[in-house]
């Protein structure tokens, strides 16, 4: 236990360093450059953190249930199993009355790597969901610059408990209960919350995985459409609930960090048809 512990927290370490490399080093990524969806039947290719998108398709910026948000940066396109998941949802949320549903980033019109916050969300199958549930239709204003609600207690071992609202289990239940949905990544604390508050239907907290950060929104991922042969799934998730020693180690405060210095990431090769994507459509770019 107490070995993964460190493993973990080497892995924080490792996160943040990422996150500075990627914020001064990757200025820019070709992707970004991309403002119209590539043509074509939809196809998610390669990883989810190493890949792109044909045929992707823009989510409705005026949708009845939910609003998305920074829609400027361009990131409110995915596969249409993404889009058909998320008007899934929102009817389903619209319905039980659980307040408007905010959407965070997508996917940029052709997929691949964003410059800046996320090394995942890169083949139209990724969407976070904001923690906020407000009665109120947010204005244009708002929505452009949003103001994340952090969850979590800043000694990262609970959430807040005044901010915390059954409402906001309703909808990660009702997105895990998703026959689409093959993750959700969530904050540790929240895992907790949800692991206290599930009662005994709990089957769907399995797919309810802890990472780090998502303190303010959630992270939810489809699986593969069947049809996209190049998409690669992730690895099957392990059995049971994950409320047990697994969530116990990652909320564990570790015994000493560890004194290797991470090494600097390595960007993988984007898969041959997205680099082949990028150079064929947008070479004037
Ligand atoms: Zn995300």
């Amino acid at each position: 236990m107490r070995k993964l512990t460190i493993m973990r927290w080497f892995l924080v370490v490792t996160a943040l360093v990422t996150s500075i490399f990627t914020t001064s080093v990757i200025a820019a990524t070709p992707w970004q450059q991309v403002k119209q969806p590539v043509a074509g039947a939809p196809q998610s290719i390669g990883g989810f953190s190493n890949g792109c998108i044909i045929g992707a398709q823009a989510l409705s910026l005026n949708g009845s249930g939910y609003q998305v948000m920074r829609p400027q940066q361009l990131r409110y396109f995915g596969h249409p199993n993404l889009l058909a998941f998320i008007h899934r949802l929102t009817k389903t949320t619209q319905s039980h009355g659980l307040g408007n549903v905010l959407i965070g980033d997508m996917g940029m019109p052709a997929g691949g790597r964003f410059a800046t916050g996320h090394a995942s969300h890169q083949s139209g199958l990724d969407v976070d969901i904001w923690l906020q549930l407000p009665t109120e239709r947010w204005s244009a204003v708002k929505l452009s610059n949003p103001k994340p609600v952090d969850l979590v207690a800043g000694n990262g071992k609970q959430v807040v408990d005044r901010l915390w609202q059954p409402q906001l289990a309703e909808l990660i239940k009702l997105a895990a209960n998703d026959k689409d949905v093959t993750r959700i990544f969530v904050n540790p604390a929240i895992k907790q919350k949800l692991c206290q508050s599930a009662g005994t239907d709990r089957t769907w907290l399995r797919k309810v995985r802890p990472w780090f950060g998502h303190r303010a929104h959630i992270h939810v991922r489809l699986h593969c459409p069947p049809d996209s042969r190049e998409c690669e799934e992730q690895a099957a998730i392990p059995a049971g609930d994950g409320c047990g020693t697994e969530l116990a180690s990652w909320l564990q405060a570790p015994a000493k960090l560890p004194s290797a210095k991470p090494k600097p990431p390595q960007i993988p090769e984007p898969p041959a048809t997205c680099k082949s994507l990028i150079t064929n459509n947008f070479k004037s770019e």
